[in-house]
């Protein structure tokens, strides 16, 4: 999450009436950055990721695995061992080092730089990102995952013994009736007013608290997180969610559900807590100047619903089977703000604009200056505030950009501080921080912060984390090598932005990795005018020096220029030809840069875990969960995740950790289903290099 300002969080009749000036000062703070950071050059490409992990308490003779909330003390425990490391308690080598314990003694200098721990929305929730962002280097990528490793040993270090980090997006059971955290509230407070999950789920800090009672405040009603029901051959049909109270009087809310809140054949869930609980994996890039920002936004911009599906991680919901298998939607409607004229419910009074996404959505602009971003791509239905971008336009920023933040824009700050409008600071951002980070897109394009010398930065959004940290760091490190492809040949992956939208939808559905198609642009390449009008010639296949086609950009109907394919097609390339993959594109900048072997083995097996997962080869983690749940003796086929399997299924996740973390690798795991998920993949903790089997598929 953002910033935590401290001071007198505004509630939801005031911050209201206070949102113009917000606005209007984040606009001004904004062309306070533009004009200083706009003719920014030469910054350096570093990158960076975040993982966030849930906190379960968990014991094999325990039955009931909990969510622990104890995130304040863990966090402040982690933070007084970082006054150790500053102190220079830390040892030289990473493999030493006692997870953030002190020696004793000072140590010589570190070439240690200490992971930094963040607070996250749930209490029972944590983020982690390296000590400092990743250079350039090739060989940098090898010090991800045991970067990954040091992160999760030293937050398991400073947890109670029974207590773990784990790289689920959702706990199964968040939710359910009777107990789920440790230690228990009961649901029903003020700000969420959850008839299943307590206020006390939140961070306590009263940012959260008043996100979550803004949201809902603005709304004029609780949020609707509903997810269709995974109908299994003894789910009822029609299945109305058992666990919904119909009869509670305590909030004005508590109609909701009377009024039609929880259809039938929809796991119903009415707070925050439910879509914000979830974990992500995120990377941040820094582009060398605005122009190559600007461009990375675009082209990643259409692989943010591939990667959702490949990464799949989220079948679960309250203790119930899924109708769907990433946690996206979940969070677009759980931070879903829209008041019902602005969902086109009652004709519109009182709200400037009808919206047609949440603030949590997928992207709604393309901002390239390059030529090749073509008018039909953009959203016809973009809803921009025109005095924002009249403003914007006056303050020396070109229309695509302002369009952009005239989008972002259109949305109420949900979290105001009193303090905070006093009187406008030009030297800081946090107004305009406001409004940027509650609009929570699958990218996210970064301005400088006011006070250093940072450069201009873009956030890829839609992965899902995954369970192990091998895992974590493959899919980290692909998305740098597809953006050093990227880069290195000038690549174009421009479809229509709806069609991105519509990309998102179909991520979610169960196994759309392997059972669904997605727009993708067919010819990926740069016109090459010399072989314009000739075939597509072998030369221009991967493994060639540069990869390059003949055809202009805008000489196709832009119709013509995309098409629906799967995602085994996107990744590893198509049977016949057609589209190269995004490996072996990868393969081929790799072929163009200079990599040692070893770096290039170690590579090749997160090229072959990504590579594998998209040909059905191994299962998603969605598909994993969902057969041990499936073969689970306690499955009933009636959709329901209980204790036991809840139990079981977290006992596994914590064995594949500790496994990893010891460095023994997965063999003789007897968990279901985990060779078909990662078993088979790995011999040990590190990279197996050199395996011919582990080599990605050559020549796809
Ligand atoms: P947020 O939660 O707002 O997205 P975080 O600070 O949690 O931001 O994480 C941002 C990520 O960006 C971290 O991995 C961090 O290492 C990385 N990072 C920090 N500075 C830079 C930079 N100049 N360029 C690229 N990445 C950076
Ligand atoms: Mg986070
Ligand atoms: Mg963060
Ligand atoms: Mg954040
Ligand atoms: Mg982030
Ligand atoms: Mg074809």
């Amino acid at each position: 999450m953002g910033l935590l300002a401290l001071g007198t969080a505004l509630e939801w009749p005031e911050a209201k009436l206070r949102a113009n000036q917000v606005r209007e000062w984040g606009i001004k703070q904004l062309l306070e950055i533009w004009n200083k950071a706009k003719g920014k050059e030469r910054d350096a490409l570093l990158w960076g990721d975040e993982v966030e992990y849930l906190v379960v308490t968990y014991s094999e003779d325990e039955p009931k695995v909990l969510l622990s909330l104890r995130q304040a003390e863990i966090l402040t425990a982690l933070a007084a061992d970082k006054e150790l490391a500053e102190a220079g308690c830390v040892p030289a080598l990473q493999d030493e080092l006692p997870a953030g314990k002190p020696t004793g003694k000072p140590s010589k200098p570190s070439k240690v730089t200490l992971p930094v721990f963040h607070p996250e929305f749930g209490r029972f929730m944590l983020e982690a990102t390296p000590g400092k962002p990743w250079g350039i280097g090739l060989k940098e990528l090898l010090g991800v995952e045991p970067d990954m490793k040091l992160r999760r040993k030293i937050a398991k270090e400073h947890m109670l013994s029974t207590e773990y980090p784990i790289t689920l997006t959702t706990f199964p059971q968040i939710g359910v009736p009777g107990q789920f955290t440790y230690p228990f509230y009961p649901p029903s407070g003020p700000k969420l007013r959850s008839q299943f999950v307590p206020d006390e789920i939140a961070n306590p800090h009263i940012r959260f608290p008043t996100l979550a009672a803004n949201i809902r405040s603005r709304r004029t009603r609780k949020v609707q997180v509903n997810v269709p029901i995974f109908h299994d051959k003894n789910t009822p049909n029609p299945w109305k969610d058992p666990t919904v109270n119909y009869d509670l009087h305590n909030w004005p809310e508590d109609d909701d559900v009377r009024n039609g809140a929880a259809p039938d054949n929809f796991i119903h869930m009415d707070a925050m807590a439910f879509g914000m609980g979830s974990c992500c994996l995120q990377i941040t890039f820094q582009a060398k100047n605005i122009v190559e920002g600007r461009e990375l936004y675009d082209q990643l911009s259409p692989l943010g619903p591939i990667m959702l599906a490949l990464t799949a991680a989220t079948p679960v919901y309250k203790g119930f089977l899924a109708g769907t298998d990433v946690r996206w939607n979940q969070i677009s409607r759980a931070v879903d703000c829209r008041t019902p004229e602005e969902l086109g419910e009652k004709p519109l009074k009182n709200d400037r604009w009808r919206i047609p996404k949440s603030r949590y959505a997928s992207n709604s602009t393309y901002i390239s200056t390059n030529p090749r971003l073509r008018p039909e791509y953009l959203d016809p239905d973009l809803v921009i505030d025109p005095d924002i971008k009249a403003k914007l336009i006056e303050g020396g920023m070109d229309d695509r950009l302002a369009t952009h933040f005239a989008h972002l824009f259109i949305r109420d700050p949900i979290v105001i501080f009193e303090e905070d409008l006093q009187e406008l600071d030009l030297t800081k951002t946090d107004h305009f921080e406001n409004i940027q980070s509650t609009n929570w897109q699958h990218m996210r394009f970064k301005p400088p912060p006011a006070d250093n010398n940072i450069g201009w930065r873009v956030e890829f959004r839609s992965m899902e984390i995954q369970v192990t940290d091998f895992e974590n760091a493959a899919f980290s490190v692909f998305m740098v090598l597809v953006t050093r492809a990227i880069l290195s040949f000038d690549l174009n992956f421009y479809i229509p932005i709806k069609k991105v939208d519509e990309n998102m939808e179909r991520a979610h559905n169960i196994d759309a990795v392997l059972k669904d198609k997605f727009y993708f642009r067919k010819n990926p390449f740069p016109p090459r005018p010399s072989r314009a009008n000739t075939a597509f010639g072998d030369d221009s296949r991967p493994g060639s020096a540069m990869p390059s086609r003949p055809g202009s950009p805008g000489s196709l109907p832009v119709e013509e220029e995309y098409e629906e394919m799967t995602i085994n097609e996107i990744i590893n390339g198509s049977v016949d030809g057609d589209f190269p993959g995004l490996i072996p594109i990868v393969e081929s900048y790799l072929d163009s840069v200079n990599v040692d072997v070893q770096t290039r083995c170690e590579l090749a097996t997160y090229l072959s875990l990504i590579s594998k997962r998209a040909s059905g080869e191994l299962d998603t983690a969605a598909r994993w969960i969902r057969n041990f749940i499936d073969t689970h003796p306690n499955y009933k086929h009636d959709s329901v995740v209980d204790d036991t399997i809840t139990h079981d299924l977290i006992g596994s996740v914590v064995a594949i950790g500790e496994r990893e973390s010891e460095g023994k690798g997965f063999a003789g795991l007897d968990i279901p289903g985990f060779s078909k998920f990662l078993g088979k993949f790995r011999s040990n903790g590190r990279a197996v290099s050199g395996q011919a089997e582990n080599a990605p598929e050559a020549g796809l």
